[in-house]
């Protein structure tokens, strides 16, 4: 296959209208002078294995990979990397130009660098992680924090047997919680991170009681509208040091782009705001 004159790439999920990963690639498109575009690509679920293969013929170099097909995905890819194999779940596609389609899973490094960046004393090997929430977004962030070396992950969600199911497959390093307990451990975190979808717009606010976060505790939600989650303000307000999770998104793009235009992009206060505009 060879390389399109003007290389495409785009965001495939159902539904997709909200998905502000365009604003972010047409951001960086533009600010590097580069040629190609990003598009936002509705896929209902019985055309998905149509559309990725069809979309190398078309011109496409690439495309990021969200709800609901992040798993399915996989089962269409040539090449899965370790990474994307041990979460289950891939968001990142590359269409080579010798024709294999490769999947990659970028979340736990848009996830990790976000917080390195914005808590640069955190150290991951200095004591447990509270992580709330055990869907698709924590089983990223749950192998990313392993890796890091984070000696114990406390995990609590509303349903427990799915928090169970990650404590069996990920193992010992979890602990288990109650959701109702979940406050009782916070005296114990290093780092408190939200990976539920609590406290967004159109969603209920996150009830866990904060009164055992001691200051100086990262804090840190993946939910980014709005920007200043109830979560992050409580946290704030009690001398914690809070990382919003708008950065979550912009560096998890980052190495999508690169592979696909050529470029390592940038994330900064500008590319925030065009994102946030
Ligand atoms: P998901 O797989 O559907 O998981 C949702 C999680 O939220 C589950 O743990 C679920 O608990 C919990 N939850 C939902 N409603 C709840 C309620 N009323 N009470 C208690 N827990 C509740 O979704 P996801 O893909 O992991 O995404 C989660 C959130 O992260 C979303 O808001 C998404 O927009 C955001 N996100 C942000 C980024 C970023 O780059 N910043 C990346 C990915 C996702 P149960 O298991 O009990 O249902």
């Amino acid at each position: 296959m060879t390389r399109p004159d003007v290389p495409l790439a785009g965001v495939i999920g159902n539904p997709i209208g909200h998905s502000r990963s365009p604003l972010m690639h047409k951001y960086w498109l533009q600010r590097y002078d580069l040629l190609g575009d990003y598009v936002r690509l509705q896929v209902a679920e019985r055309d998905l294995e149509s559309v990725v293969r069809t979309l190398p013929r078309m011109g496409f170099v690439g495309a990021n990979v969200t709800i609901p097909h992040k798993t399915a995905v996989l089962k269409i890819a040539d090449f899965i990397s370790d990474r994307a194999t041990l979460i289950g779940a891939a968001n990142t596609l590359i269409f080579r130009e010798d024709g294999i389609i490769h999947a990659d899973n970028t979340d736990g490094y848009g996830f990790m660098t976000n917080v390195r960046n914005g808590a640069p004393d955190w150290d991951p090997k200095s004591g447990p992680a509270v992580v709330l929430g055990a869907g698709g977004a924590a089983r990223a962030i749950i192998v990313a924090l392993a890796d890091a070396g984070v000696p114990q992950i406390l995990l609590a969600n509303r349903t427990r047997n799915k928090a169970e199911a990650l404590r069996a497959e990920f193992g010992q390093r979890i602990t288990v919680v109650d959701w109702v307990q979940a406050g009782n451990v916070l005296e114990e975190a290093v780092i408190l991170i939200n990976t539920t979808s609590l406290g967004m717009t159109g969603q209920p606010e996150l009830r866990v009681p904060l009164d055992g976060l001691r200051p100086g505790t990262v804090v840190t939600d993946i939910v980014y509208t709005p920007l200043q989650t109830g979560l992050l303000q409580k946290a704030a307000a009690m001398g914690c040091v809070t990382v919003d999770g708008l950065g979550m998104l912009l560096h998890q793009g980052v190495p999508g782009f690169e592979r696909w235009f050529g470029q390592r992009p940038e994330v900064d206060e500008a590319l925030r705001a065009a994102v946030l505009a």
